[in-house]
């Protein structure tokens, strides 16, 4: 685990021996997962190495104007060729997810890849089941470890302003804009070589951040407005989103990014969820302040995982129930919850 001088060397060996190369992320890829795999496919690029990205579902559309992404494979779109890539392939990268199931589509055919699986990412409790791992969870993102790797590796004069996009938009997604898991000075000094390759900050953040659609606004109006519910007795605030509001709002993938840091941002609140509906579950995001660990609730409860602060999972029962079912969990955690908010403030 970790940058060791011996990963390195192996990673360099395997780049100098492998030639069928593939890039995977998890499902429901966000900025940090689609900035690390298209930031690795540059810089493989730069070394004269072909490769390929692919990505299991669909990106929202705030990520679809980043470099490389039109030669990215989309597994669901195209599972004959992917499946071809990943039979074929003798190198996988696997980014920014922890354990082979985060793909979800073609978890069977990445297990049986007669391919060397080398884990680069930053989630909590990696699973033992890559040949190479470099795991670090005090880093704010994939794309900041995939920049320290290349910079241990004595090789940063290969990045481009086309890279630099990429990891640029990995950490800023993953830091929510540098508001949280960005109190390393090494994210900053990444952040500003990177701003020295001449890549422009304001663009970057306005094509991520200014491009919503009015009906995305309007769903998150009717998130706060008639669908959350604040419960100060257990410092907990939760979001939900029926079938039936999303495709009154005419939902996009990507369109409820960002919408439970609304129901965390209320004060005393420390725990928040987001539930949305999908055909056969309730999918749920997680997010909480100071010590109280989400990925330790996602795993316990939720079928899921992800950092101490924000995790994710996904439940099969109805809304209503899994409603019910949430309520009914929180007095067991009142107590831990109380107490985090407490040394949080
Ligand atoms: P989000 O709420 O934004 O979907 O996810 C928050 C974090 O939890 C992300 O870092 C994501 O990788 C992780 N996460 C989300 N869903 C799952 C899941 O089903 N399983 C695991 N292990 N991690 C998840
Ligand atoms: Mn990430």
């Amino acid at each position: 685990m970790g940058i060791s001088e011996s990963s390195i060397s192996y990673l360099i060996k395997l780049l100098e021996e492998k030639s069928d190369v593939l890039i995977t992320t998890h499902y429901n890829p966000d900025g940090d997962a689609i900035g690390s795999s298209l930031a690795m496919y540059h810089f493989l690029s730069s070394l004269g190495i072909k490769s390929t990205v692919l990505i299991p579902n669909e990106l929202p559309s705030f990520l679809q104007w980043l470099p490389g992404v039109k030669e990215a494979v989309i597994y669901i779109e195209n599972p004959e060729t992917a499946n071809a890539l990943l039979a074929s392939a003798d190198l996988i990268f696997c980014m920014d997810y922890n354990g082979l199931g985060r793909v979800k589509l073609f978890t069977d055919q990445l297990r049986a890849a007669n391919a060397t699986r080398v884990l680069i990412d930053h989630h909590i409790q990696p699973e033992n089941e890559f040949d190479l791992t470099f795991s670090e969870i005090g880093v704010s993102s994939t794309s900041e470890l995939l920049y320290q790797i290349i910079n241990e590796a004595g090789i940063t004069n290969a990045i481009s302003i086309e890279m630099a996009e990429c990891f640029f938009v990995g950490i800023m997604t993953d830091t929510g804009s540098f508001s949280f898991a960005c109190n390393r000075p090494e994210t900053f000094v990444i952040a500003s070589e990177l701003i020295r390759t001449g890549l422009d900050v304001e663009k970057v953040h306005r094509k991520v951040y200014d491009t919503y659609s009015e009906s995305r606004m309007r769903l998150l109006g009717h998130c706060l407005g008639s669908n959350m519910k604040v419960m100060p007795e257990f410092a907990t605030a939760y979001i939900w989103l029926s079938k039936e509001d999303l495709e009154k709002y005419a939902y996009q993938q990507g369109d409820t990014e960002g919408f439970v840091n609304y129901a965390l941002s209320i004060q005393n609140v420390a725990v928040a969820a987001l539930f949305t509906e999908r055909d056969d579950r309730v999918r749920v995001s997680l997010r909480s302040k100071g010590e109280f660990s989400m990925n330790e609730f996602a795993r316990a409860h939720f079928n899921g995982g992800g950092h101490r602060n924000a995790a994710g999972g996904d439940i099969f029962k109805t809304m209503p129930e899994t409603l019910t079912w949430f309520e009914s969990l929180l007095p067991l955690y009142s107590d831990q919850i109380h107490k985090s908010l407490a040394n949080y403030k």
